[in-house]
């Protein structure tokens, strides 16, 4: 596999380790050694690895039909639609195939309702640290210059605040009639696991009512049950107006929502947006089995049982860490934020302890495990990171004590 590599552009820092099968949180690389997956493939396969409900699905759908295009209707996008409108409480839905592109879809409605507004530069609000996908839009929304570098001449329109602080945002309000949208992460995920406050929320969700602005939340990372709700910002009790969706919807398989209600549901006419695969059936199906086992198993509140066992092992084992600044995230999203940049540790992770992490933002191992996994693999996860940071490469795990392979098409037992 290494030969394939030089054909490809040079877009990723890859780790020197190809994974050939999964079953839950576990993977096996091409030698057949196990690893604990506490990444989820970037908070995407919340359902595991080689669900077996799942690849029915696509094997099924693909049989009977996977592409028609938006020309015609499609019965799953209606159904999936329908679906995610009543469980988020929202009105429309757009289907695409990606995170940016449900954020373009988001900043273009933002766009057109500022444009009914006759405001002609309509200003989106934005934060620091937030991302937002690397389109050249979604990248010029995106708060880390580090991203953006290279890239220049970034899109006009878009206001910067810091996260989490209503003055600023009230301050902007004050000085500017041309603002339409506020676009921001209930939780920032690449921004190293902050949690917005829910009066923080509370208090955007008003200004955006007193000002006509729309409030268009990324749930991009944060939704889909992760953080112990089926969407971050319920945990404030509130509702957006816009709101976006990719990752775990399709637990790997491709797919992006843009959900929006009241005003902002019916600004769209046929001609202005459109995508060439977002929203086929198989997709769709997709999706909509995902949200069968999600509702039907109780991901969310397994997701925030899960969350406080690996929150509290973690504070337990890491404290009076001298190199840890910080333990914080919501259910199944944590961050452990260090003194140093420490990106090494994700090599080391793997090498080492057969465990499967990210860090971000230079200084922050973020940890998004499958929301399947089991309490003991929750333990299993702090304890390998413990050992990792404890720096005791005498507790590594090599090959000859990880536990062996299963025999292909095993799959583990799922509660
Ligand atoms: N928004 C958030 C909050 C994300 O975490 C990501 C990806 O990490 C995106 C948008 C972009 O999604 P995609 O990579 O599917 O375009």
């Amino acid at each position: 596999m290494q030969q394939a590599a030089t054909h490809l552009m040079r877009a990723y820092a890859r780790q020197p380790v190809t994974f050939a099968r999964g079953s839950g949180a576990r993977l096996w690389d091409e030698q057949g050694v196990e690893y604990l997956d506490a990444i989820a493939g970037v908070a995407v396969t919340s359902l595991g690895h080689g669900h077996p409900e799942i690849a029915a699905a696509i094997a099924e759908q693909a049989a009977l039909l996977m592409h028609t295009s938006n020309v015609f209707r499609v019965e799953w996008q209606e159904r999936l639609g329908q679906r995610l409108c009543a469980l988020a409480g929202m009105e429309k839905a757009f289907f695409c195939n990606s995170g940016a592109e449900a954020n373009e879809a988001a900043l273009k409605l933002a766009r057109l309702h500022g444009h009914r507004r006759q405001v002609a530069q309509p200003q989106i609000v934005v934060m620091e640290n937030g991302f937002h996908g690397r389109t050249l839009a979604t990248l010029s929304a995106t708060g880390n210059p580090a991203k953006q570098q290279g890239f220049e001449p970034l899109l006009p329109g878009f206001l910067r605040v810091p996260y989490d602080d209503i003055a600023a945002v009230r301050q902007l309000a004050e000085q500017r009639d041309d603002i339409v949208a506020v676009l921001l992460e209930p939780v920032q995920g690449e921004g190293g696991i902050r949690v917005a406050g829910a009066d923080y929320l509370r208090h955007l969700r008003a200004l955006c009512d007193r000002h006509g602005w729309l409030l268009m939340l990324d749930e991009i990372q944060a939704g889909m049950g992760r953080t112990g709700a089926w969407f971050g910002h319920q945990h404030a009790g509130i509702a957006p107006d816009v709101m976006t969706l990719a990752k775990a919807l399709g637990n790997g398989f491709p797919i992006g929502a843009c959900l929006a209600r009241g005003p902002a549901a019916d600004l769209f006419s046929p001609g202005q947006h459109g995508s060439t695969f977002g929203g086929n059936p198989l997709a769709c199906r997709v999706a909509c089995t995902v949200l069968d086992i999600m509702a039907r198993d109780g991901m969310p509140q397994r997701a925030a049982a899960l969350g406080q066992r690996l929150l509290a092992g973690l504070r337990r084992a890491l404290e009076g860490h001298p190199q840890v600044v910080a333990v914080r995230g919501q259910g199944l999203m944590a961050g452990i934020e260090l003194d140093r940049n420490c990106q090494e540790l994700v090599g080391r992770a793997l090498a080492e302890q057969r465990l499967l992490i990210t860090v971000t933002r230079e200084r922050t191992i973020r940890l998004l495990p499958p929301l399947v996994c089991d309490e003991a693999q929750i333990d299993e996860i702090v304890a390998r990171l413990a050992r990792l940071l404890s720096g005791d490469s005498a507790q590594a795990i090599t090959p000859s004590n990880a536990a062996g392979p299963v025999a292909a098409g095993q799959t583990e037992t799922r509660t």
